[in-house]
């Protein structure tokens, strides 16, 4: 538990560059308003950090380039807010989180396969935590031509793990110190254990 508690210190003390890169974050969400398939560029977040770590070996990418690092700070200042509770910071909830990430994925990829072959239909609805719907119409305020259904169905799918995600992470950052998230968040686990074997 120490280890994990010192992780959450020294997130705290981390200095970010300032650079103003929440912004990305709200942008992110922005472009699934003015299409949809822009949402596929999650994919560069989801694959920068471990290309950063293995060329570096640290984690270049919490420790100065995360945007959405950034927009939780914005939200709460540094050093404000309780210490998150033992259980919700434990190696358990982040193996749990980290499942859960993985089972998500896993999910996309057959489903996807699924769309690709003509055996389920779409999912062109956002979802929360893979099974609440929202009941709202993504507005699109730029059309593309003929997109596969499969990639439609994706660029939904990236849509909204970054919609649960962030949406985590700020329920977490309202609750408790800044960066909670940090510490179970899947990114962070993931190259913890990838630093361990580079
Ligand atoms: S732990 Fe996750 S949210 Fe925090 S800086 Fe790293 S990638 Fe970003």
């Amino acid at each position: 538990m120490q280890v994990y508690y010192a992780l959450y210190v020294n997130r705290e003390n981390q200095t970010v560059k300032k650079k103003p890169l929440f912004l990305i974050t709200l942008g992110y969400f922005a472009l699934g308003i003015i299409n949809i398939h822009l949402a596929l560029t999650a994919l560069i977040c989801m694959a920068l950090p471990f290309i950063l770590l293995y060329k570096s070996g640290k984690k270049q990418w919490c420790h100065g380039y995360c945007p959405r690092a950034d927009f939780f700070s914005l939200i709460k200042a540094k050093g404000k807010g309780k210490k998150a509770p033992s259980w919700l910071i434990s190696p358990k909830a982040r193996n749990g989180i980290l499942s859960y990430f993985c089972v998500n994925l896993m999910l996309i990829t057959t489903s996807t396969w699924m769309v690709a072959l003509g055996k389920i239909a779409p999912i062109e609805k956002i979802r929360l935590f893979i099974v609440f719907e929202l009941p709202l119409v993504l507005p699109q305020l730029v059309e593309l031509g003929d997109v596969p259904q499969a990639i439609t169905h994706l660029a939904y799918r990236f849509y909204s793990v970054m919609i649960s995600s962030t949406l985590l992470g700020l329920i977490l950052t309202m609750f408790f110190k800044p960066k909670t998230w940090c510490v179970v968040c899947p990114v962070n686990t993931m190259s913890s254990r990838i630093q361990r074997v580079l």
